[in-house]
């Protein structure tokens, strides 16, 4: 539980009232550790207080609330961070990622209707992003709940419902690689990659990964990358050595750190009718200044990319069939498991950029 902005997480005994109509109670067996839980911490985004954080998570179904009928006691979830409505314009537009219902209720920190199933000794406590994995059990919305088949294992489910979609569909859904495309991703931590395998997966050649760290980008070989570039001190030099090892400029330049200079690269990257296809959240005064005239003059694109255009209800099972046929490495995204009562310690790591992926084992109890 996070306190206050600014402060560090305890592990807490926490009450967690049973699941409303429409929700559900979720035994979690796995939460992944997201850098937007820290901007969370460090307040880079403010989230109400006191609070638990987590919203990459799975685990099994133990109870429904009244009216549930996606799923049932003892089904296996992977859980969504946006529960979309499924009748809002922007769900008829096919666009639930962006479901005009969702964003402004995950403002208020509760459930669906506003209100927390959380509680310490009759406080209120919030949700964030409706799920608040880093716990034993939690109490989502049904349409949270994505059932996975038993033999996924927890850890990667829960990526499932964060990272992985974020950078897979960000190729396959926003961008549409084809095969023999040229693409370059740039930031080699857990979105990253996820793009970067999910552009192997289709056959896109070359794959280039970017990043600030030498380690990081050799580290990417083992994902399928076909060519690395470590960060060149500038938008420009960066770009020009994209230019360089793919020929001519890349099809996609896919960002994943939310940094200005990087999405600059990314735009500089591309080739004839190119796309800067960005997914990192970048602060909220971050301007982009690119060569305006470039973008008629090369047809160039920049498309945004949230939670990977995805639909989860198919996307989380596509995603998971890709990897059950062993054509997209999964695992290798998870550079440490550590026990819930170490969410502080999984932070640090992640933080060091010694992680790739840090996932908590939320079964072995977190009262420390
Ligand atoms: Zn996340
Ligand atoms: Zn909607």
């Amino acid at each position: 539980m996070l306190e206050a902005t600014g402060g560090s997480l305890t592990v807490q005994e926490l009450d967690l009232a049973p699941p409303g109509p429409g929700e559900v109670l979720v035994r979690l067996a796995a939460s992944g550790v997201c850098r937007s839980d820290y901007n969370a911490i460090d307040g880079t985004t403010e989230s109400p207080c006191p609070v638990v954080l987590g919203h990459e998570g799975a685990g099994v179904v133990e109870a429904v609330g009244a009216g549930v009928t996606r799923v049932a006691p003892g089904d296996h979830v992977a859980l969504s961070w946006t529960p979309s409505c499924g009748e809002c314009s922007e769900c008829a537009r096919d666009l639930p990622q962006l479901c005009s219902t969702v964003w402004p209720v995950m403002s208020e920190a509760g459930l669906m209707d506003g209100t927390s199933r959380l509680s310490r000794d009759g406080e209120r406590v919030y949700h964030y992003c409706f799920l608040s994995t880093f716990a034993e059990a939690t109490v989502v919305p049904e349409r949270s709940c994505i059932p996975i088949p038993h033999d996924v294992p927890f850890d990667v489910a829960a990526l499932v419902g964060c990272a992985i979609t974020t950078g897979v569909g960000a190729v396959w859904k926003t961008a549409g690689v084809r095969p023999g495309d040229r693409v370059a991703v740039i930031g080699c931590g857990g979105v990253g990659l996820s793009a970067l395998m999910a552009a192997v997966a289709v056959g896109a050649e070359p794959v280039i990964a970017v990043d600030m760290t030498r380690s990081k980008v050799d580290a990417a070989r083992a994902f399928g990358a076909s060519a690395g570039v470590v960060w060149a001190g500038s938008a420009e030099a960066t770009a020009e050595a994209i230019r360089e090892v793919s020929g001519g400029g890349v099809d996609y330049a896919i960002e994943a750190t939310g940094r200005g200079e990087a999405m600059q690269a990314a735009v500089l990257s591309t080739r004839n009718r190119g796309a800067a296809v960005l997914i990192g959240i970048p602060r909220e005064d971050v301007m982009l200044t690119v060569p305006a005239r470039s973008i008629p003059r090369m047809e160039r694109r920049i498309l945004g990319s949230i939670y990977g255009s995805a639909r989860p209800e198919h996307d989380f099972a596509s995603i998971l069939g890709v990897y059950r046929s062993g054509r997209l490495p999964l695992d290798l995204l998870i550079s440490h498991r550590l026990p819930l009562a170490d969410v502080s310690q999984a932070f640090d790591l992640m933080l060091s950029g010694e992680a790739l992926r840090v996932v908590l084992d939320t079964t072995t109890g977190g009262t420390a």
